[in-house]
């Protein structure tokens, strides 16, 4: 699911296409075309339509994961992508795509299109009052979310890390993915506990939040799944350390990532350079007998989350990689076939929605970088 980066590059691409360079209001609505009520928060195509049609955009924002576009007159709309939600500006000649669920028509001869394959997302209308935002978190990218701030919040938790770096009252717009990498980055293991945070942790925790974040932004978001922007995928996904990296080395010590599903979620991380307190290690081992192991990742692994003996990184020679089973070769290239099929269907809504395919798309070199 779309992230902060993601939302933010979707947010910025809308803004290039739809809003003048120097400054005032962007086009007119001229109609709507809602082909899936149930993409509306209230489900009512007509009480939509009424309160657009003949407004200016007028800024586009974000907040947390949700697109904000003011139109003048103070009301203003909300656009949550969800699993699947993508947005296109194309000109309105341009066939419908059997996946599009509302559009805006605009008076310039364009249509800012909605495609969803899933339906899982949500468009939104509200007056200058309404406050939709009540409840979540702070922004991480707002300079006004200082060490102080996140100290303040944090201690008044006793959450695992990973469900409370994805809960979007305590912070808004992280999610699966960059909770994940923030995690490993500051050597904290996902289940441990918010109590037992010292202070160096809680520094390194604020700071790796933001740094990966921002360094997200600037990637264009991670293109894993169903996420494009209006000018092309992003490649932050080959920058991740360990999200869906399960059974490959970790970049520090060389043991194969783990990855566990709490909740619904699936976290990647390193069991040895993310070492669980000895403090929390009973909670978290009730937590661990309710997860569902990984099918097939293989005999290797001791219990889940326990760490695996063994060498230490720097005392391989050769390469330096530890071996892989064969269960964890298949993963690999099961995943690798995954993301092929992901990409082939983004490629495809791309084309249907009019835009060049992302190869050539100017600043956004898929093949650039790689993992290294
Ligand atoms: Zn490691």
């Amino acid at each position: 699911m779309p992230e902060l980066p993601e939302v933010e590059t979707v947010a910025r691409d809308l803004r290039r296409h739809l809003l003048p360079e120097g400054g005032g209001p962007g086009p007119e609505i001229a109609g709507t075309r809602i082909a899936w009520p149930g993409t509306l928060r209230d489900g009512d195509p007509a009480s939509f339509a009424a309160g657009v049609t003949g407004r200016r955009i007028e800024a586009i924002g974000r907040r947390g994961k949700q697109l904000v576009v003011d139109l003048d007159g103070g009301s203003f709309l909300t656009v949550h992508l969800k699993m699947t939600g993508q947005l296109f500006v194309v000109p309105a000649a341009l066939p419908r795509d059997p996946y599009e669920r509302a559009a805006l028509v605009l008076a310039d001869g364009r249509e800012v299109r909605f495609r969803d394959v899933r339906k899982f997302g949500r468009i939104g209308l509200y007056v200058a009052d309404d406050d939709p935002f009540d409840g979540i978190g702070p922004e991480p990218l707002d300079p006004r979310f200082t060490l102080r701030e996140f100290r303040r919040r944090i201690r008044r938790r006793r959450a695992r890390l990973k469900p409370l770096l994805v809960d979007q009252a305590f912070l808004a717009g992280v999610g699966n993915i960059y909770a994940d990498e923030a995690l490993w980055r500051s050597r904290l293991h996902p289940l441990r506990s918010a109590a037992t945070l010292r202070p160096a942790d809680e520094r390194a925790l604020y700071r790796n939040v933001i740094e990966i974040l921002a360094e997200a932004v600037e990637r264009r978001g991670s293109s894993i799944d169903d996420y494009t922007a209006p000018d092309g995928d992003g490649e932050m996904q080959e920058r991740l350390d360990v999200y869906q990296r399960t059974g490959q080395p970790c970049w520090r010590c060389g043991r194969p990532v783990r990855r566990i599903v709490i909740g619904i979620r699936a976290t990647h991380f390193c069991t040895w350079c993310q070492r669980l307190p000895a403090a929390d290690r009973p909670g978290a081992a009730k937590l661990l007998a309710t997860m569902t192991p990984r099918p097939g990742a293989g005999a290797k692994r001791s219990a889940a989350g326990a760490p695996r003996r063994g060498r230490r990184w720097t005392e391989l020679d050769g390469e330096g990689a530890l071996g892989r089973t064969v269960d964890e070769v298949a993963a690999r290239e099961r995943a690798v076939r995954t993301r092929a099929a992901a990409a082939a269907r983004r490629a495809a809504a791309r084309r249907g929605a009019g835009e060049a395919p992302a190869a050539d798309v100017p600043g956004t070199p898929r093949s650039a970088g790689g993992i290294s």
